[in-house]
């Protein structure tokens, strides 16, 4: 071994290099906090996962064997993930990051596995790291077949309607005492194979059957749970492997994704344990009709007649939603903001936390279309200027919009932070009918006597009023 081999293959060196990417992984976290910085932020931390690879890989004790098992499982992976995220349509991503997350829980699982397999299923001698992979083997578990329907759900492979399993919480509750149980005979001394396997076998049932009675449309919530356990179960792996690499980045994703879940449940006004014992969010029905409910009349528009009301506003905001990720109007809509600005009207964009199906979904999309970041406002900054908003174009958002979660204390979305469009002096809705958003219910902003109706497809509908506007 040449002796620059051995100094890149010292210990201190391979803890260094893992420093310097720790640091990377932190500022790249730090940097994802703004829209404007989150591409670099992305960056620099896939090139400190990189130098944490590498560093990995300089690890002494690897052999030819070992290495070209990693080369197989690297391309491997790199066929698969490439296409798989550059093909992924925007509105497809939150079930993307699903499967990538649970792959990462399964991965943990596995090597929980051969490491025990490794020990030759001898745990009990050495506690601190018997106890950290039985650990990781449960919860990566739970993480990877949980995530799997979570996948399926959002993918649409099965309903993403709640499943009622009868005696759900007392079939969990079973599961997890098996999978612990198992485990702590194995920490007791069990060297049996069997009982390793029951322990992955138990563990995935749960995750199964506690993800299935969760609606669809709280996957992502689910999902960012989910994001949690992997991290957690990663840096488990990781103290009993005594890897700091794993353990650090394992610790950092198991915070964030424990901060996401409880900041994206706090914005749709659920606690996690709501969320978690599910039967909310299916797939929502339609409200038909003028009327509903509310009993007010719902007037529709055209877009000549949209075009004309823009052309006179001095401020118009655009509150894009879900709706708008469908049509994938984001292009569109910043045309027809370009042709508003170019008549001398000031354009600003109203972004709700959690409008679309994932967090940061309208700041994502609006960015793609080179939407200058100034004009995006967070709903504390652009709520106290609807009063003085000559026109609201609402593209796509329904929830986010509704003005029951501050007036009617029944409604299941009362207390939910949202947009106050209701108090601008005219309010034009995009959408193709009168069907209800997430949620599932009516929503009264419809049928205000302010409010003008653009029924249609959000891209074909507003493309119409650009060209409408070009001829004023
Ligand atoms: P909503 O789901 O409330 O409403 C979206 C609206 O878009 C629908 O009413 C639909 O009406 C309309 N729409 C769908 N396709 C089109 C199209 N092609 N053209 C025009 N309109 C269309 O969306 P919001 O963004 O207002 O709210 C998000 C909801 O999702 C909230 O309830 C939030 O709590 C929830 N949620 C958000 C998450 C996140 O992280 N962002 C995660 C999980 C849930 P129509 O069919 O009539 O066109």
């Amino acid at each position: 071994m040449t002796s620059a081999t051995a100094f890149f293959q010292e210990a201190d060196f391979i803890t260094a290099a893992y420093i310097v990417a720790f640091g990377m992984f932190i500022t790249g976290l730090a940097k994802l906090t703004s829209p404007t910085t989150a591409v670099q932020g992305n960056k620099i931390a896939a090139v400190g996962m990189l130098i944490a690879v590498v560093a990995t890989l300089l690890n002494p004790g690897l052999d030819g064997g070992d290495f070209l098992l990693i080369a197989v499982g690297l391309i491997i992976g790199t066929v698969i993930g490439v296409p798989a995220a550059r093909n992924v349509k925007m509105t497809a991503m939150p079930q993307m990051v699903a499967l990538f997350n649970g792959v990462g829980g399964g991965a943990v699982a596995l090597i929980a596995w051969a490491e025990f397999r490794g020990a030759g299923g001898d745990l009990s001698s050495e506690l601190e790291v018997g106890i950290p992979l039985i650990f990781a083997a449960i919860v990566g578990s739970i993480s990877f077949w949980g995530s799997n329907i979570a996948f399926a759900k959002l993918q649409g492979l099965i309903s993403g309607s709640p499943v009622k399993i009868p005696a759900g919480l007392f079939v969990n509750i079973g599961l997890l005492a098996t999978a612990i149980g198992a485990g702590i005979a194995i920490l007791l001394g069990s060297e049996s194979e069997g009982v390793f396997v029951l322990i992955l076998v138990a563990s995935a049932l749960l995750g199964n059957l506690s993800v299935l009675p969760i609606g669809g449309a709280d996957m992502p919530v689910v999902i960012s749970t989910l994001n949690a356990f992997t991290g957690l179960s990663a840096a488990a792996a990781g103290i009993a492997l005594n890897n700091y690499a794993l353990i650090v980045a394992g610790m950092i994703v198991g915070a964030s994704g424990t901060i996401l879940t409880d900041q994206m449940a706090k914005a749709m006004n659920r606690s996690i344990g709501s969320v978690l014992l599910g039967g909310f969010g299916g797939e929502a029905p339609a409200v038909e009709g003028a009327g509903g409910e509310t009993g007010g009349t719902v007037r529709s528009t055209s877009a000549s007649d949209v075009a004309i009301l823009l052309a006179y506003a001095r401020q118009v905001v655009v509150v894009p939603g879900y709706g708008m990720a469908v049509a994938q109007a984001q292009h569109a809509v910043r045309e027809m903001a370009k042709a508003l600005e170019k008549k001398g009207i000031e354009v600003k964009y109203a972004i709700h936390p959690v409008a679309g199906r994932m967090p940061g979904h309208m700041n994502v999309l609006l960015a793609e279309a080179d939407v200058p970041y100034e004009q995006l406002r967070e709903m504390d900054d652009i709520n106290p200027e609807f009063g003085r908003t000559d026109v609201s174009l609402v593209i796509g958002a329904n929830d986010v919009t509704n003005p029951d979660a501050r007036l009617k204390p029944d409604s299941p979305i009362y207390g939910m932070p949202i947009l106050n469009v209701d108090e601008s002096k005219q309010i034009i809705v995009l959408k193709r009918s009168m069907a209800s958003g997430f949620a599932g219910i009516e929503n009264p902003l419809f049928f205000d006597d302010k409010t003008q109706m653009l029924f249609g497809d959000a891209k074909a509908s507003v493309a119409e009023i650009t060209s409408e506007l070009g001829q004023l």
